[in-house]
């Protein structure tokens, strides 16, 4: 596991699908997911020029980012427990994972600042995956505004686990469609510009449908234990 060598594969393949439609490599931001490994190949990544790092467990983050005291970019990507906001929302830069009301308002309730959040969407309709059905989206979004510290910059999924490109793509398509309705409402709170999306195995076909954040683990920090 050299992480050097798999960032600038993988920035190759950004490149590349980037070229294939017509996008910027800048407009691409490339996460490390650091879940699966430890605090070693979490400064490899940073070493390799890597700036934002993504946790799903909030004990996680908090311990990588008081032991790394680097200047990276924190993403939360897991599900958020409304009692752990407290202990988290002043350490994190971005969270992907809002997807019911109660925690946009715990939200509101602990934070000093605007909290830039991604609305987590289940486009898939997998039993086992968080998100609100793409239909209550906008109704939800719009019933965000009580909570000013909410800020909508974008929308977030995780694709279906399988291999059919077609599928993939179609999920991410729809996505965009979304935030680009979502964007298109204007409002104040919800610039809605983003698009988290795309993992491991997917993030090409995800960049190629407009991803602005993607989220890569295995293939980039490797899965430890
Ligand atoms: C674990 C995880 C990732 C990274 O998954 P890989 O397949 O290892 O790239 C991305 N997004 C979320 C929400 C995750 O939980």
């Amino acid at each position: 596991m050299n992480v050097a060598n798999n960032v600038s594969i993988i920035k190759q393949k950004i490149a590349e699908a980037c070229e294939k439609s017509n996008r910027k490599a800048e407009d691409v931001q490339l996460i490390a997911v650091t879940k699966y490994v430890s605090i070693e190949r979490a400064k490899q990544a940073l070493d390799a020029g890597i700036t934002n790092l993504g946790e799903n467990r909030v004990e996680g983050l908090l311990y990588k980012k008081q032991v790394l005291q680097n200047k990276a970019t924190w993403h939360f990507i897991g599900t958020l427990q409304s009692r752990k906001v407290k202990e988290i929302i002043d350490e994190v830069d971005y969270v992907h994972s809002l997807d019911r009301l109660s925690l946009a308002k715990e939200i509101n309730k602990r934070s000093s600042r605007q909290v830039p959040c991604f609305v987590q969407v289940n486009v898939s309709g997998e039993e086992s995956k968080h998100g609100l059905a793409p239909d209550e989206v906008e109704r939800f979004i719009r019933n965000l505004e009580p909570y000013p510290n909410v800020q909508v910059v974008g929308l977030m999924t995780m694709a279906p686990h399988i291999e059919d490109e077609s599928i993939l793509r179609n999920c991410f398509k729809k996505l965009r469609v979304l935030k680009e309705h979502v964007e298109a409402l204007e409002l104040p709170y919800a610039p809605c510009h983003y698009l988290s999306m795309g993992m491991s195995n997917d993030f090409q076909i995800a960049v190629e449908e407009g991803a602005t954040h993607i989220r890569l683990g295995t293939s980039l920090v490797g899965k430890e234990v």
